[in-house]
Protein backbone atom coordinates (compact mmCIF):
# COMPACT_ATOMS: atom_id res chain seq x y z
CA UNK A 1 0.00 0.00 0.00
CA UNK A 2 0.83 3.66 -0.83
CA UNK A 3 0.72 6.07 2.24
CA UNK A 4 -2.28 7.35 3.41
CA UNK A 5 -2.00 11.13 2.82
CA UNK A 6 -1.57 10.92 -0.66
CA UNK A 7 -5.23 8.99 -0.57
CA UNK A 8 -6.34 11.79 1.53
CA UNK A 9 -4.65 14.33 -0.55
CA UNK A 10 -7.13 13.17 -3.53
CA UNK A 11 -3.63 12.05 -5.58
CA UNK A 12 -3.68 8.47 -5.31
CA UNK A 13 -5.66 4.92 -6.64
CA UNK A 14 -6.73 2.51 -4.35
CA UNK A 15 -3.77 1.55 -3.11
CA UNK A 16 -2.89 4.83 -2.71
CA UNK A 17 -0.01 5.25 -5.00
CA UNK A 18 -0.15 8.65 -7.09
CA UNK A 19 -1.37 8.40 -9.98
CA UNK A 20 0.81 9.65 -13.10
CA UNK A 21 1.57 9.66 -16.25
CA UNK A 22 3.77 6.68 -16.76
CA UNK A 23 6.15 8.84 -19.50
CA UNK A 24 6.32 11.53 -17.48
CA UNK A 25 6.06 11.05 -13.88
CA UNK A 26 3.47 13.94 -13.77
CA UNK A 27 0.01 13.84 -11.54
CA UNK A 28 -3.05 13.29 -13.33
CA UNK A 29 -4.75 15.33 -10.70
CA UNK A 30 -2.35 18.03 -10.42
CA UNK A 31 0.19 18.78 -12.88
CA UNK A 32 2.73 20.79 -10.67
CA UNK A 33 3.36 17.34 -8.96
CA UNK A 34 5.68 14.67 -9.81
CA UNK A 35 5.90 11.39 -7.98
CA UNK A 36 8.86 9.23 -8.62
CA UNK A 37 10.01 5.65 -7.19
CA UNK A 38 7.75 3.15 -5.54
CA UNK A 39 5.18 5.96 -4.59
CA UNK A 40 4.23 6.52 -8.40
CA UNK A 41 1.38 4.18 -10.10
CA UNK A 42 3.42 2.86 -12.55
CA UNK A 43 2.60 -0.12 -14.46
CA UNK A 44 5.57 -2.12 -13.73
CA UNK A 45 7.64 -3.48 -10.85
CA UNK A 46 8.24 -1.36 -7.81
CA UNK A 47 12.50 -1.82 -8.07
CA UNK A 48 15.19 0.37 -7.67
CA UNK A 49 15.83 0.40 -11.25
CA UNK A 50 12.45 1.96 -12.50
CA UNK A 51 13.16 4.69 -9.28
CA UNK A 52 16.72 5.27 -11.08
CA UNK A 53 16.00 5.14 -14.64
CA UNK A 54 12.66 7.04 -14.40
CA UNK A 55 14.62 10.42 -12.26
CA UNK A 56 16.67 10.31 -15.27
CA UNK A 57 13.62 11.03 -17.54
CA UNK A 58 12.23 13.60 -15.13
CA UNK A 59 15.87 15.19 -14.03
CA UNK A 60 16.51 15.54 -18.23
CA UNK A 61 12.65 17.13 -18.21
CA UNK A 62 12.49 19.08 -15.18
CA UNK A 63 14.41 22.18 -17.29
CA UNK A 64 11.31 22.35 -19.33
CA UNK A 65 8.89 21.77 -16.75
CA UNK A 66 10.23 24.86 -15.16
CA UNK A 67 10.27 27.14 -18.35
CA UNK A 68 6.60 26.02 -18.92
CA UNK A 69 7.35 23.90 -22.18
CA UNK A 70 6.05 20.66 -23.36
CA UNK A 71 8.00 17.37 -21.32
CA UNK A 72 10.25 16.10 -24.11
CA UNK A 73 11.45 13.40 -22.49
CA UNK A 74 9.29 9.95 -21.98
CA UNK A 75 10.08 6.84 -19.49
CA UNK A 76 9.84 3.95 -21.79
CA UNK A 77 8.94 1.38 -18.41
CA UNK A 78 12.72 0.36 -18.57
CA UNK A 79 12.98 -1.95 -15.65
CA UNK A 80 15.73 -4.61 -15.24
CA UNK A 81 16.65 -6.85 -12.05
CA UNK A 82 18.85 -10.31 -11.13
CA UNK A 83 16.56 -13.28 -10.16
CA UNK A 84 19.07 -15.55 -8.12
CA UNK A 85 18.39 -19.03 -8.84
CA UNK A 86 20.65 -20.83 -6.52
CA UNK A 87 23.47 -22.73 -6.87
CA UNK A 88 25.52 -19.58 -7.40
CA UNK A 89 23.91 -18.85 -10.18
CA UNK A 90 21.29 -15.83 -11.72
CA UNK A 91 19.11 -14.61 -14.26
CA UNK A 92 19.43 -10.98 -15.18
CA UNK A 93 15.85 -9.65 -16.91
CA UNK A 94 15.50 -5.99 -19.03
CA UNK A 95 12.08 -5.06 -19.91
CA UNK A 96 9.82 -2.18 -20.44
CA UNK A 97 5.97 -1.28 -21.00
CA UNK A 98 6.02 -2.86 -24.39
CA UNK A 99 8.33 -5.47 -24.70
CA UNK A 100 8.99 -8.68 -22.41
CA UNK A 101 12.19 -9.80 -21.23
CA UNK A 102 13.90 -11.52 -23.76
CA UNK A 103 16.98 -13.48 -24.05
CA UNK A 104 20.46 -12.11 -25.09
CA UNK A 105 23.05 -10.50 -23.58
CA UNK A 106 23.71 -6.94 -21.43
CA UNK A 107 25.34 -4.60 -21.56
CA UNK A 108 26.64 -5.56 -24.73
CA UNK A 109 25.52 -7.01 -27.74
CA UNK A 110 27.22 -10.99 -28.33
CA UNK A 111 29.83 -10.13 -25.80
CA UNK A 112 27.66 -9.36 -22.67
CA UNK A 113 29.18 -10.44 -20.10
CA UNK A 114 25.52 -11.04 -18.61
CA UNK A 115 23.19 -13.44 -20.47
CA UNK A 116 19.54 -12.05 -20.00
CA UNK A 117 16.98 -14.36 -19.08
CA UNK A 118 19.14 -17.46 -18.63
CA UNK A 119 20.93 -18.47 -15.86
CA UNK A 120 24.98 -18.15 -15.43
CA UNK A 121 27.35 -17.85 -12.61
CA UNK A 122 28.29 -14.54 -14.20
CA UNK A 123 24.82 -13.24 -13.81
CA UNK A 124 25.10 -14.18 -9.71
CA UNK A 125 28.73 -12.56 -9.90
CA UNK A 126 27.07 -9.17 -11.25
CA UNK A 127 24.53 -9.24 -8.85
CA UNK A 128 27.08 -9.50 -6.33
CA UNK A 129 29.57 -6.57 -7.69
CA UNK A 130 26.10 -4.77 -8.14
CA UNK A 131 26.30 -4.38 -4.11
CA UNK A 132 29.52 -2.16 -4.68
CA UNK A 133 28.55 -0.43 -7.73
CA UNK A 134 25.15 0.68 -5.53
CA UNK A 135 26.84 2.21 -2.85
CA UNK A 136 30.13 3.22 -4.14
CA UNK A 137 28.58 4.93 -7.51
CA UNK A 138 24.48 5.28 -7.51
CA UNK A 139 24.20 6.71 -3.84
CA UNK A 140 26.73 9.28 -4.21
CA UNK A 141 25.53 10.42 -7.72
CA UNK A 142 27.92 8.92 -10.15
CA UNK A 143 26.53 7.92 -13.52
CA UNK A 144 26.02 3.91 -14.44
CA UNK A 145 26.50 4.36 -17.96
CA UNK A 146 23.46 2.68 -18.97
CA UNK A 147 20.86 4.72 -20.82
CA UNK A 148 17.49 5.10 -19.64
CA UNK A 149 15.92 3.97 -22.37
CA UNK A 150 15.87 0.20 -22.89
CA UNK A 151 17.65 -1.06 -25.41
CA UNK A 152 16.95 -4.15 -28.11
CA UNK A 153 20.80 -4.32 -28.88
CA UNK A 154 22.06 -7.94 -28.49
CA UNK A 155 18.55 -9.34 -27.54
CA UNK A 156 16.85 -12.48 -29.58
CA UNK A 157 13.47 -10.17 -30.74
CA UNK A 158 12.33 -13.07 -32.85
CA UNK A 159 11.09 -14.35 -29.23
CA UNK A 160 8.56 -11.13 -29.03
CA UNK A 161 5.16 -12.08 -29.00
CA UNK A 162 3.02 -8.91 -28.99
CA UNK A 163 3.42 -4.79 -28.30
CA UNK A 164 5.31 -2.27 -30.52
CA UNK A 165 9.28 -2.56 -30.68
CA UNK A 166 11.47 -0.40 -28.40
CA UNK A 167 13.71 2.33 -29.45
CA UNK A 168 16.71 3.44 -28.24
CA UNK A 169 15.45 7.05 -28.99
CA UNK A 170 12.82 8.61 -26.07
CA UNK A 171 9.14 9.13 -27.88
CA UNK A 172 8.04 12.44 -27.22
CA UNK A 173 5.00 13.17 -25.57
CA UNK A 174 1.85 14.92 -25.22
CA UNK A 175 1.81 17.80 -22.49
CA UNK A 176 -0.95 18.65 -20.53
C1 LIG B 1 13.14 -6.57 0.85
C2 LIG B 1 13.22 -5.78 -0.44
C3 LIG B 1 14.08 -6.21 -1.45
C4 LIG B 1 14.18 -5.49 -2.64
N1 LIG B 1 15.05 -5.92 -3.61
C5 LIG B 1 15.18 -5.22 -4.74
C6 LIG B 1 16.10 -5.62 -5.76
O1 LIG B 1 16.82 -6.62 -5.63
N2 LIG B 1 16.17 -4.89 -6.89
C7 LIG B 1 15.41 -3.76 -7.06
O2 LIG B 1 15.55 -3.10 -8.10
N3 LIG B 1 14.53 -3.34 -6.12
C8 LIG B 1 14.40 -4.04 -4.97
N4 LIG B 1 13.50 -3.64 -4.03
C9 LIG B 1 12.67 -2.47 -4.30
C10 LIG B 1 13.44 -1.16 -4.06
O3 LIG B 1 14.01 -1.18 -2.77
C11 LIG B 1 12.47 0.01 -4.19
O4 LIG B 1 11.79 -0.08 -5.44
C12 LIG B 1 13.20 1.35 -4.11
O5 LIG B 1 13.87 1.47 -2.88
C13 LIG B 1 12.19 2.51 -4.27
O6 LIG B 1 12.87 3.72 -4.04
P1 LIG B 1 12.06 4.97 -3.52
O7 LIG B 1 13.07 6.06 -3.39
O8 LIG B 1 10.86 5.19 -4.38
O9 LIG B 1 11.47 4.56 -2.09
P2 LIG B 1 12.26 4.21 -0.75
O10 LIG B 1 13.61 3.63 -1.05
O11 LIG B 1 11.29 3.40 0.06
O12 LIG B 1 12.49 5.62 -0.09
C14 LIG B 1 11.43 6.34 0.50
C15 LIG B 1 12.01 7.13 1.66
O13 LIG B 1 11.00 8.05 2.11
C16 LIG B 1 11.03 8.03 3.53
N5 LIG B 1 9.70 8.49 3.97
C17 LIG B 1 8.55 7.80 3.98
N6 LIG B 1 7.55 8.57 4.47
C18 LIG B 1 8.09 9.77 4.76
C19 LIG B 1 7.56 10.99 5.28
N7 LIG B 1 6.26 11.12 5.59
N8 LIG B 1 8.42 12.02 5.45
C20 LIG B 1 9.74 11.90 5.10
N9 LIG B 1 10.28 10.77 4.60
C21 LIG B 1 9.47 9.72 4.44
C22 LIG B 1 11.35 6.60 3.91
O14 LIG B 1 11.87 6.52 5.20
C23 LIG B 1 12.40 6.25 2.84
O15 LIG B 1 13.71 6.57 3.23
C24 LIG B 1 13.39 -4.33 -2.83
C25 LIG B 1 12.52 -3.91 -1.82
C26 LIG B 1 12.43 -4.61 -0.64
C27 LIG B 1 11.49 -4.13 0.45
Amino acid sequence: MGADFVAEAGLGDDLGFVVVDKHTMRSAAYPDIFALGDAAALPTSKAGAVAHFSIDVFVENFADYAAGRPLPHAFDGHTNCFVESGAGKALLLDFNYEVEPLPGTFPLPALGPLKLLAESRFNHLGKRAFRWIYWNLLVRGRPLFLPAAMSLRGKDTSHLTAGPAATDSTTPVPTF
